[in-house]
């Protein structure tokens, strides 16, 4: 089964929205998509690197040295979701054999960054969260509606609402 980062986040924010958008109901993003080996194959030609889809999985907003990700957001918000979507991003390239050190949340309207790193027991629990997450998407039914405090903001409101 495979979990985008899209999902981690939406785990955070609300199991409803994570089922739905998982169920087929999302919206198309623009990125370039492209392979690990090709962006292996292009290394040597550039250290740093801008929106990367990769394997149709995890959208990457900067990878800089092949060492350290930045995840752009507009706002803390939901700051925990943004947390373990970007330590999901460590762990699948780590998993790739990309040494990645570590990575940061970025919130350039606010001036302010956050360190992010992905240590043994926080790779431990991300990997309950992804059981969770199959859980939850694996289920027939759309998990029950559960008004948010966000929901007037989310693309699902007028399915949820209306
Ligand atoms: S509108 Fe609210 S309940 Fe519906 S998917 Fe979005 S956040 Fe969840």
């Amino acid at each position: 089964m495979r979990i985008t980062g899209n999902m981690i986040n939406y785990y955070f924010v609300c199991e409803r929205k994570l089922w739905l958008f998982a169920h087929g109901l999302q919206y198309e993003e623009e990125h370039e998509n492209v392979q690990l080996g090709k962006l292996l194959d292009e290394k040597s030609y550039s250290n740093q690197r801008k929106q990367i889809m990769l394997d149709g999985t995890i959208n990457i907003d900067f990878l800089e040295d092949w060492k350290i990700l930045h995840e752009v957001k507009k706002s803390k918000a939901i700051e925990p979701a943004a947390l373990w979507q970007l330590r999901y991003y460590i762990y699948y390239l780590r998993k790739k054999d990309v040494k990645i050190e570590k990575g940061f949340l970025d919130y350039p309207k606010l001036r302010e960054r956050i360190e992010v790193t992905l240590t043994n027991e926080e790779e431990q629990e991300l990997e309950k969260i992804l059981s969770r997450i199959k859980g939850i998407i694996s289920a027939e039914q759309v998990p029950k509606l559960v008004s948010k405090l966000f929901c007037k903001s989310c693309a699902y409101y007028e399915y949820c609402f209306s």
